[in-house]
């Protein structure tokens, strides 16, 4: 296997990674769906494994000492995500998932904060957790909703922003660092600082899905008052997001769920409650899943995120010129490696992608194909589906051979 001019070295890491190395209807599993969910390192698998036979208590309750291990690793893990994404701990809410982060902001932050003559501002890239939660509290708060088009390159359209803007009524912009779609790197920093221009008071909640796990994060720089990710995309377990958000914002909000752990006092008909990120945490929280994602947070780092963007962006170097070689293949999103990540969306003339992935799934290629949760930005592409290819720091530029001739292999079976 080729190492990288970037001095990373994709063989070791890919030793780190069990599910890397089975095979798939007797072929080498080629996974190219990472934007779906990433593959898990054997430190993680092992962090989850311990929580469970060796650490298994309560947190923040026992007095005993394995809840205070429990403990221990949990704010342990709190502390590591927040030095990865440049966030203070205790701005670092635990969630299920970035789903519910946003869904917490919705109700806790929009539903109160935004009301007649406000807009929230979003854009046509989002994904559906970026746009639903927001729909949901819209009607009861009584504000706008407003969306920056997509242009035909997949970028989006900063003219349209800037003309929304302008009116100085936007409350709240929310905007995906990177589109899980066409990979797009949106210009998070420079939009955040023109709604702040434009209305002092307007927050940003950057949606990190995808960025996260991709590229060195801060959130200082990014301009996010509010950021949301999943550990489950960024080589840590299911079941736990993160909501990272500035601290006085954090500090004014209600509750989003009540409970356990969330309260100072609670009396009959009435209850204070704790502070934050605590407030926001209510019952108890996902133990082991927090400490695997610690786990996560701390291989990446020692892979290096600039050495992680590095690779990825020679992999996209390669897999856009390949892809457009094909002819009837039709890349969406920037071309320049530079400017998207490595989630690569693309349609075949004459070919369904279900189809497409349905043949290369008996090449052992697993991609995605359909509307990748973004239904508004796979209209404005004026399409029904894609597939799309999406590779991290465990793929190489080896598979994107396999993935194109499999692609020919389709259109052959078909006969397109
Ligand atoms: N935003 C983006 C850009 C995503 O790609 C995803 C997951 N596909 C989400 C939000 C939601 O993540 P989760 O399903 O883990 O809550």
């Amino acid at each position: 296997m080729a190492g990288t001019t970037t001095g990373f070295d994709p063989a070791a890491i890919r030793a780190d990674f069990p599910n890397l190395h089975r095979e798939v209807h007797g072929k080498p599993l080629v996974y190219l769906d990472s934007a779906a969910t990433s593959f898990k390192p054997q430190v993680v698998i092992d962090t989850l494994a311990d929580s469970y036979s060796q650490h298994t208590a309560n947190v923040h309750r026992g007095v005993h000492a394995l809840a205070e291990e429990a403990t221990d690793r949990y704010e342990a893990a709190r502390t590591a995500v927040a030095d990865f994404v440049g966030a203070d701990p205790r701005g670092v809410v635990f969630t299920k998932n970035a789903t519910e982060a946003f869904n917490l902001i919705a109700q806790s932050y929009a539903k109160q904060q935004l009301g007649a003559g406000d807009i929230l501002l979003y854009t046509e890239m989002e994904h559906h957790a970026n746009l639903v939660p927001w729909q949901l509290v819209q009607p009861e708060a009584g504000f706008e909703l407003a969306a920056v088009p997509v242009r035909a390159d997949g970028t989006l359209d900063l003219d349209t922003f800037a003309e929304i803007v302008r009116t100085g009524r936007v409350k709240l912009l929310a905007v995906t660092a990177m589109s899980n779609v066409v990979g797009t790197i949106n210009p998070v920093a420079e939009m955040g600082a023109a709604v702040k221009a434009a209305n002092p008071e307007a927050v940003v909640v950057v949606d990190g899905a995808q960025s996260v796990p991709h590229l060195p994060t801060d959130m200082t720089e990014l301009g996010a008052d509010f950021l949301c990710f999943s550990g489950h995309k960024m080589c840590g377990p299911t079941g736990i997001g993160v909501l990272a958000g500035r601290l006085d914002v954090l500090d004014a909000m209600p509750p989003f769920l009540g409970g356990g752990e969330m309260i100072l006092d609670v009396h009959l008909f009435g209850a204070t409650y704790n502070e934050v990120p605590y407030r926001f945490e209510a019952g108890t929280p996902m133990i082991a899943e927090a400490a695997g994602l610690g786990a996560a947070v701390r291989y990446l780092t020692d892979a290096g995120m600039d050495a992680v963007r590095s690779h990825e962006i020679e992999i996209v170097e390669h897999a856009i010129p390949a892809l457009h070689d094909i002819p009837g293949v039709t890349v969406h999103g920037p071309t320049d490696p530079k400017a998207r990540g490595a989630a690569i969306s693309f349609v075949v003339d004459g070919l369904h992608p279900h189809d497409i992935g349905t043949v290369l799934d008996r090449e052992g290629i697993a991609v995605r194909a359909g509307h990748h949760c973004a239904k508004p930005l796979i209209r404005a592409l004026g399409k029904a589906a894609t597939t799309r290819a999406s590779f991290y720091l465990y793929n190489t530029v080896e598979e994107i051979d396999p993935l194109c001739d499999a692609i020919r292999a389709t259109q052959a079976f078909f006969e397109v």
